[in-house]
């Protein structure tokens, strides 16, 4: 069994309060066609979705960005194909709020990679140069084989993308592919 994990595919983060924008939005088809096919093959999905509380003085996100992915607002539901995607599969798809940019920090994330024998985390989402990439640094750290697709995954920054891409493969060891095709060159 294989896991999906979706990073922070919102309302917010693609149009919203801390948008990525069009590279997001471009992403749309490929994320939900993705998370439909993992979930239709038996494998593990699991939606990594910031978390934020108003105002909230204690955090360190606090004095970075703008308040986004507040509980409770529109802003963290799961943007455009993928939210209808994760209401017709929920029954065998995971919710995982996250309060910093890896997915595995302050969440039980590994315990269930592990209790489900686990051993190959597939990542999509925003921001490729942020939360995917914090998330793929501690996948790395506890040893799980990657694959990084690169046409579901997006960020504000061109430049951002494009580093964080070579750097899954060449530092991170991870596949990186695009159609299902592994990419050999950055
Ligand atoms: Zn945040």
């Amino acid at each position: 069994m294989r896991a999906l994990i979706v990073i922070d595919y919102t309302v917010d983060f693609v149009v919203g309060k801390l948008p990525c924008g069009e590279p997001a939005i471009a992403i749309e088809n490929r994320i939900s066609e993705l998370a439909a096919s993992f979930a239709e093959a038996g494998d593990w999905v699991v939606m990594a979705v910031d978390l934020h509380e108003e105002n909230d003085p204690f955090h360190p996100e606090t004095n970075l960005f703008p308040p986004h992915n507040i509980r409770g607002t529109e802003g963290r539901e799961l943007y455009g194909k993928l939210k209808h995607t994760y209401e017709r599969y929920s029954d065998r798809m995971h919710w995982m709020d996250k309060t910093r940019y890896s997915a595995f920090c302050g969440t039980d994330l590994e315990l269930q990679l592990r209790a489900r024998g686990i051993e190959e985390v597939h990542l999509v989402g925003v921001c490729t140069d942020i939360c995917v990439l914090h998330t793929a640094v501690d996948a790395y750290n506890k040893g799980f084989r990657m694959t990084v697709h690169a046409d579901a995954t997006a960020t504000f920054n061109p430049g951002g993308h494009k580093w964080a891409l070579g750097h899954f493969r060449n530092s991170l060891g991870a596949v990186v592919e695009e159609n299902g095709e592994a990419l050999n060159h950055q």
